[in-house]
């Protein structure tokens, strides 16, 4: 907590040592398997440049993100790391990736079709994983066409980097459907001997040494996100969003706060009127109404709530009980940080901190730490 220094915006902090620190446990977790680094979605929010790197330095050599594009920004980066492309092979795209040694995860025949055939051209086998669906019918070729895509293989000598599934309530360890994913994953393997193997995103990953095979594939864990449910986090907290309080304004019991005045003040209050709205990330489910409590921040430790909707570029929140620490307009309030975690937000805006990172594209500076503790401005 630090009082308003001068700039006219909230501070973002990503910390990048704890990225590096939470990468290493789940390779310590993951034990013989390697360790990938999905960094999808600019790294879940927290800047895909400086987070490669970061995992880089930590030893990360197998990266994962969705789309061509986010692989050609990490290829300048890191020229010599293994990239797969989740998204799979984007129609015409496979000479680009070829050029910019991009893995593609296929998912389906004609995707398959195409990287064989472009391989065949260029004379090389290009690397690629292929990915099957054990039953989240998201991306993946289906189980039954497993034979056609072994006879592909066999036809044109093609053997690919990776075989991969995807595990649909990995989050909730107890769910029947985990054990049968990983069933159909197993026998699947039978047909592909010797090809490595992964299933484990992040809490699969925590959740058990049967879910590693070859290679885990961890997310939201390397960004401090809970990855199980209904268990405590093991992993180190990665982000501090702290935000300027705008203005301090009494209102009286009666009034109401906010658009559609959805809350009503049951006593005289003291409000404090906060810099930032859902156009920053702060999502307009954090709001409060008279029946459901929304989102929070604190004040030199303290917890207070928001009252009312949250809007495009403020919230408001209730510093009444804070009393004479009441903050003055300019300091800073915390919205993520020591006593607000990204799962706590994330549990108050009926979501998951998976929304919360990646909705983390406000008005504020954005600050790094790096692994030697130096706070530089990103
Ligand atoms: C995003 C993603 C991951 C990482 O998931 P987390 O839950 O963030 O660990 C792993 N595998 C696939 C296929 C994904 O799409």
């Amino acid at each position: 907590m630090s009082v308003y220094s001068g700039q006219f915006s909230g501070r973002l902090t990503i910390d990048l040592g704890a990225i590096a620190r939470n990468w290493k446990g789940l390779d310590r977790i993951s034990a013989k398997s390697l360790t990938g680094a999905v960094v999808k979605a600019d790294a879940y929010g927290c800047g895909m440049l400086p987070v490669a790197s970061a995992l880089a330095r930590a030893g990360a050599q197998f990266f994962f993100v969705a789309t061509p594009d986010e692989g050609l920004a990490l290829r300048t980066l890191l020229p010599d790391a293994y990239i797969f492309i989740f998204n799979g092979l984007f129609p015409g795209a496979a000479k680009l990736y070829a050029e910019q040694r991009l893995m593609p995860v296929l998912s389906s025949l004609s995707m398959l079709d195409e990287w064989l055939s472009i391989s065949l051209d260029i004379g090389d086998a290009l690397p690629a994983g292929f990915h099957f669906d054990t039953g989240m019918n998201r991306m993946g070729f289906r189980l039954q066409e497993a034979s056609i895509v072994r006879s592909r293989m066999d036809n044109s000598g093609y053997q690919p980097q990776m075989i991969m599934s995807h595990m649909a309530c990995a989050d909730t360890p107890t769910h029947e459907k985990n054990a049968t994913q990983r069933a159909l994953f197993q026998s699947l393997l039978t047909q592909f001997p010797d090809i490595p193997a992964s299933l484990a995103n992040s809490a699969a990953t925590l959740s058990g040494r049967e879910n590693h095979f070859q290679m885990v594939r961890p997310g939201i864990s390397l960004y401090g996100g809970r990855a199980v449910q209904g268990r405590p986090n093991p992993m180190s907290p990665v982000i501090t969003l702290e935000m300027p309080i705008l203005q301090i304004r009494e209102a009286r019991a009666g009034e109401s706060v906010g658009y559609g005045a959805t809350q009503s003040l049951s006593r005289d209050s003291r409000l404090a009127i906060v810099g930032i709205g859902y156009a920053d990330g702060y999502l307009r489910s954090l709001s409060s109404t008279e029946g459901a409590s929304g989102g929070f921040v604190a004040i030199n430790g303290n917890v207070v709530p928001v009252v009312g909707r949250v809007s495009m570029d403020t919230i408001v929140v209730d510093i009444t009980e804070l009393g004479i620490n009441a903050p003055g307009a300019g300091e800073m309030v915390e919205i993520i940080g020591p006593n607000i975690s990204v799962d706590d937000l994330g549990e108050a805006g009926s979501t998951i901190a998976y929304e919360i990172l990646t909705s983390l594209k406000g008005r504020y500076q954005r600050f790094y730490r790096d692994e030697m503790g130096n706070l530089v401005e990103g």
